[in-house]
């Protein structure tokens, strides 16, 4: 009996024993499972963490650069790879061993013994007129031990072209102002040392003053224009405008002009009506008459024409017959002060700016202006507005 029970108790025991162990084991996988699914949720959110910083990094316009405490690279976002034309992939790579540039190695040497430099400006060799600005800067942990160190990268390439252009308009301007101004002042010397005592001196000394004085005028003038133009302070008041009309009017203007030279001008101007400010597109028009009168050639002729165009709008052309433009100059005569030939321009009493100040006030009204020409055949200026029925459908 006594045995009996103790087998009983055994098997009891033992079944026990291995349910207790079976639960044991499925509750241990369980929490495995549940462990691996903790960790790859914990890796999944790093790599999205890292993903999305990438992404901010790269949609910087500063150039980034990390480097490690044994200067390595650690990351460098897209703009820096673009500044600096590299492909491959750095990190791990030191400086020197992706980029040649001395500019950066003393750089590096300064932000070790100096801590931080900010505000160091270099040009890019080899990669066109590329200007950049660095701020440079040591990264430390809570023990003050260095970590690595960062450097941001600006592009200062437009700055430095918009600075470039500023100093080129002012030397330009001062240029062009002390010519008349030195005349103007050496003349009345002269005058006030006794030659106004001779009528016939005095009288050409004074035209010669009047001439110069009204030059001053016109430069003020195209001066002030162009500031208008370019800061876009100068509003154009659109209203339909026939082109046959104006041609006609500037030609009426500028005929007395035209025939000290003997040149006829043809308004072959169809009966076109565009959209515009009128009286900026008469200084448009009155510039390329004018400039094709000064430059046509004696006994010439100086054609308007138009055209509607089949994408909409309308193309005006005034055509000369005279000794035209070199090709080399084509692309640069609408630049401020750029002249063929700069004795000839002056003499005829020109600025240097018309042609400026017809490419502002075309661009104002969305137009695009080019010219064609072949060296002594003439030239043809080009330019297009658009049209009332092409605005209205816009
Ligand atoms: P400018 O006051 O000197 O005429 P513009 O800006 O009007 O200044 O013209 C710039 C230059 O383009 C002129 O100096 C001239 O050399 C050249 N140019 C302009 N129009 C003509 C033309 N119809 N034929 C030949 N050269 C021209």
């Amino acid at each position: 009996m006594w045995f009996f029970f103790f087998i009983v108790t055994l098997v009891a025991l033992v079944a026990l024993h291995f349910w207790w162990r079976a639960k044991f084991l499925a509750q241990q996988n369980q929490t495995m499972e549940e462990m691996e699914i903790f960790q790859k949720q914990t890796q999944q959110t790093s790599v999205d963490a890292k993903a999305q910083q990438q992404i901010l990094f790269n949609s910087m316009l500063e150039g980034l650069l990390l480097l490690d405490r044994n200067k390595k690279i650690y990351l460098a976002n897209r703009a820096f790879t673009e500044f600096f034309n590299l492909k491959a992939d750095l990190r791990g790579k030191t400086l020197v061993e992706v980029l040649r540039l001395h500019e950066l190695d003393d750089l590096l040497q300064r932000v070790e013994t100096e801590q931080q430099v900010f505000g160091h400006e270099f040009k890019l060799p080899d990669l066109g007129d590329r200007w950049l600005q660095v701020n440079a800067s040591v990264i430390t942990n809570s023990a003050n031990e260095r970590e690595g160190t960062i450097l941001v990268f600006h592009d200062l390439t437009r700055l430095k072209q918009l600075e470039r252009q500023r100093e080129e308009f002012v030397a330009n301007v001062s240029h062009e102002l002390r010519t008349p101004l030195s005349l103007i002042k050496g003349y009345t010397e002269t005058l006030l040392d006794g030659a106004r005592n001779n009528p016939e001196v005095a009288e050409r000394f004074l035209k010669i003053i009047e001439r110069n004085t009204n030059r001053l005028d016109l430069l003020i003038q195209d001066l002030l224009t162009i500031s208008a133009l370019e800061s876009g302070r100068m509003k154009l008041e659109l209203a339909p405008v026939n082109l046959h009309s104006l041609a006609e009017k500037i030609f009426f203007d500028l005929g007395s002009k035209a025939e000290t030279k003997t040149i006829s001008l043809v308004n072959e101007m169809p009966e076109l009506t565009a959209k515009g400010d009128t009286n900026r597109l008469d200084q448009v028009l009155a510039n390329l008459v004018d400039n094709a009168i000064k430059y046509g050639r004696v006994n010439g002729s100086v054609i308007v024409g138009g055209k509607k165009l089949p994408k909409g709008g309308v193309e005006i052309s005034v055509r000369d017959d005279g000794p035209g433009i070199p090709p080399e100059a084509i692309d640069r005569v609408f630049e401020r002060f750029y002249r063929v030939d700069k004795a000839r321009s002056r003499d005829q009493g020109g600025t240097g700016l018309g042609l400026s100040i017809v490419k502002h006030i075309v661009h104002a009204h969305g137009g695009e202006v080019w010219v064609e020409s072949e060296l002594g055949k003439g030239a043809t200026f080009f330019f297009t507005l658009s049209t009332v029925e092409n605005i209205a459908s816009q």
